[in-house]
């Protein structure tokens, strides 16, 4: 089943006079299960694909349909629904809020959506086993690793349990064993928990632990392949 379908995506920035034609005619489809890494240098348009593919930014041209959903021509509190049921993010740097202990952290989206984080304690519960703090919920990030905070951010990605995750260079600021720790993670989200990936990265050994790679230059993709069978990291759990 397709999820998501990118159909002759463009986007231009303007600044001033300046208008940058970053990406250019994108067609690409995403089926349901999939675990996609985005590949290609820095400013090709890595980060702006997977933007307008989760809907925190418009194409200029084209579409992106989520399911049957045009996200560009999406009201805001339909969006928000969307954003909320649907889609979850994970950014380079974890974006944690420091003086909130890793469950509150985790609940964030919850408490902003004005819903009692009581209801949610069993779901809480499951999210720190999957991500193994179970023993550190009550502590605060400046208590934790590098990894052990991507892990919150992830948690929190996970709490309306959404089915496409979209992640920008999520192991980027870590160092090499853990950011393998964190790509097992996502790779048991993927096939344990059915969630569809989409990763940005840089790193090819990162790109293996999914299912296909997009290779983007100067806002054109390139290639969009499988990665091969006997390529694949698996990882048993
Ligand atoms: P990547 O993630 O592949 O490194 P980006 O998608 O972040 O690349 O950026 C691609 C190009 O688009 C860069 O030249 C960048 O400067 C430009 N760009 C990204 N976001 C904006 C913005 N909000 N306004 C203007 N230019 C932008
Ligand atoms: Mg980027």
């Amino acid at each position: 089943m397709k999820v998501i379908e990118a159909i002759n995506l463009n986007k231009t920035f303007v600044n001033g006079k300046e208008e940058s034609h970053v990406l250019k005619d994108i067609n690409l489809t995403i089926q349901k299960g999939e675990f996609v890494s985005i590949m290609g240098p820095s400013g090709s348009g890595k980060s702006t694909l997977l933007y307008l593919l989760g809907g925190l930014d418009k194409p200029t041209g084209g579409s992106v349909m989520l399911e049957d959903t045009n996200l560009g021509t999406i009201k805001h509190k339909e969006m928000s629904k969307l954003r909320r049921s649907k889609i979850g993010f994970v950014f380079q740097f974890y974006n944690l809020v420091p003086n909130l202990t890793v469950e509150d952290n985790i609940l964030l989206p919850v408490i902003l959506d004005g819903e009692n984080p009581k209801k949610y304690e069993k779901k809480l519960a499951d999210i720190l086993d999957t991500i193994g703090l179970s023993d550190k919920r009550k502590l605060t990030p400046r208590e934790l690793s590098g990894g052990q905070q991507q892990r919150v951010a992830i948690a929190r990605a996970l709490v309306f349990d959404p089915d496409i995750i979209f992640l920008d260079e999520p192991i980027g600021n870590l160092d090499s064993k853990t950011g393998k720790e964190i790509m097992q993670l996502f790779q048991k989200i993927n096939i344990k928990y059915n969630k569809t990936l989409i990763q940005v990265t840089h790193s090819s050994k990162s790109a293996k632990y999914g299912t296909s790679i997009i290779r983007l230059v100067d806002g054109q993709i390139v290639e969009h392949v499988d990665v091969c069978d006997e390529d694949v990291v698996t990882v048993t759990a």
